[in-house]
């Protein structure tokens, strides 16, 4: 589904990015850690073309991210992407921006994109709030509107990038259960997270980056029952979010 070959990345002089391999198969939920400023946030980027890259090459449902014939938009439509910090628009209530890109990219009528937009809006339990804007809803309820939008898109793999840390503590867990019946539907997922309560529950591989590398890439049991066959790095991360 997901291939990426030997990528690696520069900002100016410095390479955030060195040979970074993995793939991810279908269906497969996959959780990204590792120290801050390890490349996790510029990975996860490159996958959905928002970040370029210099060297390797990155394979997304057989589309190939490097060949400058690709449709980048049309790429990025199918990818579905949650930040840190919700990005919705806050000039549109909760229905318009579950529906504006349906529109938009994907040429739905509105009614098309009501009614799907409104089934997802439900499926994170938040129907009732459809009229109202951003800035009328908690971080939790935000971040599961957001989710919904992506949702909306009808991805073919979801894309996570810390979508918990910057809500206060008795959100995080609303949002992580909608996250774990997505993982448990069946959806290929890629989650930057530090929620390793969800990395044990749900992914089936952990990748463990270190100064743009990926120093681990293994099944969630060798990550976590295995600490002792894991790099210095990885034991030491280990050690203080276990
Ligand atoms: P965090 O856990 O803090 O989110 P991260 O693992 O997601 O960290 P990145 O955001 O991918 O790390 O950043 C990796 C490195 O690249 C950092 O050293 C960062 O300072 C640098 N970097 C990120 N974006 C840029 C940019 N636009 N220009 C230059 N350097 C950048
Ligand atoms: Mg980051």
């Amino acid at each position: 589904m997901i291939e990426l070959r030997n990528v690696s990345k520069w900002y100016g002089s410095f390479q955030v990015l060195t040979d970074c391999s993995t793939s991810i198969q279908k269906g497969e939920v996959v959780v990204i850690c590792g120290p801050s400023g390890s490349g996790k946030s510029t990975l996860i980027k490159t996958i959905n073309a928002l970040e370029p890259f210099q060297q390797g090459e990155i394979i997304v449902d057989g589309v190939h991210l490097h060949d400058p014939k690709t449709n980048l938009p049309q790429l990025r439509a199918r990818v579905g992407m949650v930040f840190q910090h919700f990005e919705l628009f806050p000039h549109l209530n909760v229905q318009e921006n579950l529906t504006l890109a349906q529109m938009k990219v994907l040429g739905r009528t509105a009614d098309e994109a009501n009614a799907h937009g409104l089934k997802y809006l439900d499926r994170v339990g938040l129907l009732a709030q459809k009229d109202k804007f951003p800035g009328q809803l908690s971080g939790g309820q935000q971040q599961r509107v957001a989710i919904a939008r992506a949702l909306s898109m009808d991805p073919i793999v979801m894309l996570f990038d810390e979508p918990t840390s910057a809500l206060d503590p008795e959100m995080v867990g609303e949002v992580l259960d909608v996250m774990v019946k997505l993982a448990q539907e069946g959806m290929t997922m890629c989650c930057v997270t530090h929620e390793m309560g969800f990395a044990r529950k749900v992914s089936h591989r952990v990748i463990f980056m270190d100064q743009g590398r990926i120093v681990e890439d293994c099944s969630k049991a060798e990550f976590f029952d295995r600490p002792e066959e894991r790099s210095p790095r990885a034991k030491e991360f280990l050690s203080k979010i276990l």
